[in-house]
């Protein structure tokens, strides 16, 4: 089966060369372990941090070795009790075709309930993001006028919604192009959205969008978006910082949020999250997630980048915008 490595750490904007696509022989499970065939596997921006050789709350990509991360598939051998061919599970090998899983590392799924690819999203890690971050990190409450950046992204689209369907005053949300920035107000129910690409000053959009100020921001981005943010907040309002995507690939510290004093006079809350700190919510998370979806409150998006051999463009693509909700490599 082939395999993604990590050949080089990209400095910047990853390069195809920091890549290479490997064919490796298909092992027996061993004991203990499945051996897994994966149909999806997901690519997120916090594997662009774990390209980088520094310490951090996750450990680096070892260089010539396989990437991991997210993805879901077929068991197509078994050497661990509870586990038989022709299951699907959720596991932590993706970037490969075939994975041998140690079996406490894999989750069984139903893929009756939901098609497979939703357990990367909607009802997996960016889900339980989106849902933690805001109605714990955030401690949103019904009334709270909530701005989310990266909103027609998995976590975002999916925090703008909760925050309506648990009854936000208005729901303001901030996307790179004018088609993600339609689906925000038309699909997702979102009261406002703005392009922060081409709209012109982030700190007035959101001031029109947003007229009588915000109680919470979800921050996915970073930079201008966080600075914009905290000149909209009314009194006593939170932010949970969840990614700042608008840094990752630079090269020099960036200069924004430059009003960080508002934070005194305006008494915020400005608090950094990790999903895997949340995992005591999982149950609750899927039981709501999964009502919202069957009545039809919930939507959500999916971007499938097609074969192993694309892997790379999945991931640069993500970096640059081009997934509407998930971004989810299937193999054929
Ligand atoms: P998304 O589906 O949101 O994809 C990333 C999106 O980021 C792109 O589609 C792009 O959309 C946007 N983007 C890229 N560059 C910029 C930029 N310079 N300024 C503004 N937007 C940009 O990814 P996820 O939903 O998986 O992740 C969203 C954020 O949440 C990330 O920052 C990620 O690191 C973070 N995260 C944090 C977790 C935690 O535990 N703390 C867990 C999961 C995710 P556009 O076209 O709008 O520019």
């Amino acid at each position: 089966g082939r395999e993604w490595h990590l050949v080089a750490r990209p400095h910047g904007w990853p390069k195809a060369e920091d890549f290479a696509l490997r064919e490796v022989p298909v092992a027996e499970p061993g004991e203990g372990r499945i051996l897994v065939r994966n149909k999806h596997f997901s690519v997120d921006p916090y594997m662009r941090g774990r390209m980088n050789d520094v310490k951090s709350y996750t450990p680096p990509f070892k260089l010539d070795h396989p990437m991991d991360g997210a993805a879901v598939g077929e068991v197509v051998a078994s050497d661990a009790e509870g586990f038989a061919v022709g299951d699907q599970v959720l596991h932590g090998l993706g970037w490969r075709e075939y994975a041998r899983v140690p079996a406490q590392y894999a989750v069984k799924v139903d893929a009756s309930l939901a098609p497979l690819s939703a357990y990367l999203g909607v009802l997996g890690m960016t889900g339980l993001t989106a849902y933690a971050g805001l109605f714990e990190t955030a401690s949103f409450k019904e009334g709270d006028a909530v701005f989310v950046s990266g909103a027609a992204g998995a976590v975002g689209s999916q925090v703008g919604q909760l925050a309506r369907i648990k009854g936000a005053s208005r729901v303001i949300g901030s996307a790179g192009s004018d088609d993600k920035v339609k689906l925000l107000t038309e699909e997702y129910g979102f009261d406002a959205a703005f392009n922060y690409k081409t709209g012109g000053s982030i700190k007035e959009q959101l001031k029109q969008a947003a007229p009588d100020g915000i109680d919470v921001y979800f921050d996915n981005v970073g930079g201008e978006h966080l600075e914009a943010a905290l000149s909209s907040f009314n009194l006593h309002g939170r932010a949970t910082i969840c990614g700042m995507i608008s840094q990752y690939n630079s090269t020099e510290a960036t200069a924004a949020p430059r009003n960080l004093a508002v934070i005194i006079g305006k008494r915020l809350r400005l608090q950094g999250m990790l999903v895997n700190d949340h995992k005591a919510l999982q149950p609750q998370f899927v039981k709501d997630v999964a009502g919202w979806l069957a009545s039809g409150e919930l939507k959500y998006r999916e971007t499938f980048v097609e074969g192993i051999e694309n892997g790379y463009d999945a991931f640069v693509g993500l970096l640059r915008g081009e997934n509407t909700g998930k971004m989810i490599v299937t193999l054929n």
